[in-house]
């Protein structure tokens, strides 16, 4: 292991702070406002956020989400055209200039599907979810029937094996005890990995169905209460969800890298790629509960068995089930509603804000609750436009239709208008479920310090400190080691979170290179209708953020967050924080490398030096930029030098990019965030190295270790750029 000097200062972080060393003098170089403005312009832009974040109402959110959740609105449903006409007019009487973006998607919708137990004896499952009294659109009959999107149309018989969560790992186990699924249909719980890596691993494996369930330990009656007594998913519960290879690439899976135009060119379904091999369905436990009952075979491990009250076996058999899935392969049409505030000074740069609204059926939380914050945003923005404020940079709200299935909306808008994007795209940034609790902060590393700061300035509803106090408190509660401690906090910042996928960033971030972040709040809101019927106004408004606070919270946040990147002079991006997080991606991969699945003897040495160079760039660059803004020389540039300044800034990212992409998958170009090919929503980190490593392939891994050296000597270049340039 080498350890390079900035991890040797991250540990000694802590400490730091105590002693009044490092961390103090970086403190000091904020404190006359905020970075990236003159003292005179931060006092002017302080006020501005004050009167935003007095703006946006509870009772507002609470509205948007009654209207937009009351009907069911999938993708392609007419339901969906009536809601983005209506986010069209909301967006137009804030005062904000919108249009209506629509593109051809590929959206399956079930035409048959069966699951039928044919042997010991014979069951025929539901596959319903049931109307809950009390609850006024539990019942309504344009619901979505339950389904998983994308997979393979069949009919199968044969003998069930359950497989836990059907993950890599739970294949070893099988393997151990001497048990195939080779020609079997496999039994598969949620959680624990993205959903389409269940069927996925599969087929790899030789089976030929796989249908999933929600065990009641994961988030049924073992939790609590379930619905409507509790937040918990009931017994006929059943969670929706695409199985498309989103690791593969997202999107309209006919118009992979191009957007999905009306009249574009795409490809024929038999040459589509990420689509499932096998059929697939989701079912309640009430269903899975006499499939599991007539396994037999071996006990299943201790940490396989869940909370229904039977012998968990693993079979195979002598269960044999019969599974059906057809579905009918339309194109539809999804429509991006896209609302822009041009901005006075800079124009062409572009702060984007997106947050989809199509839901798997009513979709409260999901994502009802993420976009009742944006609208009241952007009403908000409306409100200081009438007193006079307008943003220097322009800001662009998205609502995005098509997340569910496979980010449709977001990953054709991106494409459509690549070129534009990575010309004048300055940030993205990303929300989707909001509840109550923590703020999450995940994103581009160059953005940790700036994220950390708009943290500070918002007001947790429940405890009256900001929400970043809230979020250390319980973060630093709970580190044990120094080691765990640096890997929380720095001594100055919280760490944030790395970005794989699920949500609509994935294109902006991993596709086209912008600096992403994705904010939200939650963890004291725990549930199980997730892609139910059930996610609705009834259960959000009495087991979600019931007051709708922490919708304000969140569009505080992003009022805040937006109005910062879209007025800043020098932008505030701090490259040290991204440094700092690859040198520790760095001791990983070493680890992983001589641990008992590695390879000892690796060459890190083109790694390790490419990363001494991002260092060395990264804090000549947060030294010279802080005291060109501390004597105030930066602002006494021109709006064409400063504008120079910040292109190099914010094109840093798509230095990350590697051109030739991913192994396997070209789509994705990010060198440091992806998605894990074999976790789905998960994030590896230097994915190209990391995973080779895993695979023991050593070939590809020194290949992939070459493109992202060189994509971080790259970017230590462009960060150079722009020190030469603040010096100026
Ligand atoms: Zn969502």
């Amino acid at each position: 292991m080498r350890l390079t000097t900035p991890r040797v200062l991250v540990l000694l972080g802590a400490a730091a702070l105590i002693t009044g060393g490092a961390s103090a003098i970086l403190g000091a170089q904020q404190k006359p406002g905020i970075f990236g403005f003159s003292p005179a312009e931060a006092k002017t832009e302080l006020s501005w956020e004050q009167k935003f974040r007095a703006i946006p109402e509870p009772a507002n959110i609470r509205a948007n989400m009654e209207h937009l959740s009351s009907e069911p609105h999938n993708v392609g449903s007419p339901q969906q055209h009536v809601y983005a006409e209506w986010i069209l007019n909301k967006f137009k009487s804030y005062g904000l200039d919108a249009h209506i973006e629509e593109f051809r998607v590929l959206f399956p919708t079930p035409a048959e599907r069966k699951v039928e137990l044919i042997s010991p004896v014979h069951y025929e499952a539901k596959l319903k979810e049931p109307p809950v009294p009390g609850d006024p659109t539990s019942g309504q009959a344009t619901q979505l029937p339950t389904y998983n999107a994308y997979s393979a149309d069949g009919d199968v018989t044969a003998p069930l094996v359950y497989v836990n969560y059907g993950v890599p790992e739970d294949y070893a186990q099988l393997a151990k005890m001497g048990i195939s699924v080779k020609g079997k249909i496999v039994i598969a719980r949620y959680g624990r990995s993205w959903r389409g890596i269940k069927p996925k691993l599969a087929h790899q494996h030789g089976a030929i169905g796989c249908i999933i369930y929600s065990d009641p330990r994961d988030d049924g009656y073992y939790q609590g209460n379930t619905f409507p007594e509790g937040p918990f998913r009931p017994e006929w519960g059943v969670q929706r969800g695409s199985v498309m290879e989103m690791e593969r690439y997202p999107g309209d899976p006919e118009t992979p890298g191009w957007g999905s135009t009306p009249g574009a060119k795409r490809l024929p379904l038999n040459q589509v790629t990420n689509l499932e091999k096998i059929p697939v369905l989701p079912i309640s436990w009430g269903d899975a509960l006499p499939l599991l009952k007539a396994l037999g075979g071996p006990m299943a491990p201790d940490s396989w068995r869940g909370a229904l009250p039977i012998p968990y076996h693993v079979g195979p058999g002598p269960a044999t089930v019969h599974l059906v899935v057809k579905s009918n392969w339309n194109v539809v049409p999804a429509y991006d509603v896209i609302a822009k505030i041009t901005g006075s000074t800079y124009p062409n740069e572009w702060v984007i804000r997106g947050n989809h609204y199509d839901g798997w059926v009513n979709g409260a939380a999901d994502p009802i609750s993420g976009q009742s914050s944006l609208l009241e945003e952007a009403r908000a923005y409306g409100e200081l436009m009438k007193e006079g404020w307008r943003p220097k940079r322009t800001i662009i709200y998205c609502a995005w239709d098509g997340e569910e299935p496979g980010l449709l909306g977001s990953t054709e808008w991106a494409e459509t208008h690549e070129a534009e994007l990575q010309k004048d795209g300055v940030v993205y940034i990303n929300s989707d479920t909001n509840g109550k609790g923590y703020l999450s902060m995940e994103g581009s590393h160059t953005l940790e310090h700036f994220v950390n700061q708009v943290a500070k300035a918002i007001t947790d509803p429940e405890t009256g400190e900001s929400v970043w106090i809230k979020l250390d408190t319980r973060d630093r509660n709970r580190a044990r080691t120094p080691q765990q401690m640096a890997d929380i906090f720095d001594g100055n910042d919280l760490h944030m979170g790395a970005l794989g996928s699920g949500s609509d960033y994935s294109a902006f971030l991993q596709h086209v290179g912008m600096p992403t972040l994705a904010l939200s709040y939650g963890g004291e809101d725990p549930g199980g209708v997730y892609h139910s019927v059930y996610d609705d106004f009834y259960w959000y408004t009495h087991f979600g953020d019931t007051t709708f606070e922490y919708g304000r919270a969140l569009a505080q946040t992003y009022g805040t967050a937006i109005m910062r990147l879209a007025d800043a002079d020098v932008l505030p991006f701090q490259f040290s924080d991204f440094a700092d997080t690859v040198a520790r991606y760095e001791t990983q991969l070493e680890a992983l490398a001589k641990g008992p699945a590695g390879m000892p003897g690796f060459d890190f040495v083109p790694l390790t030096q490419a990363i001494t160079t991002v260092q060395d760039a990264a804090h000549d660059y947060d030294a010279a930029a802080a005291a060109a803004v501390r004597d105030g020389r930066v602002f006494r540039k021109s709006p064409a030098e400063l504008a120079t300044l910040n292109q190099l800034l914010y094109h840093s990212e798509q230095k990350l990019l590697s051109p030739a992409g991913l192994p396997q998958r070209p789509w994705y170009k990010h060198t440091i965030y992806a998605p894990g090919y074999y976790t789905g929503y998960g994030v590896k980190t230097m994915p190209g190295v990391r995973e080779a490593l895993e695979r023991k392939d050593f070939k590809t891994a020194a290949a992939q270790e070459t493109a992202l050296a060189d994509a971080l000597n790259a970017f230590a270049a462009q960060i150079r750029q722009a020190t030469a340039q603040v010096q100026d």
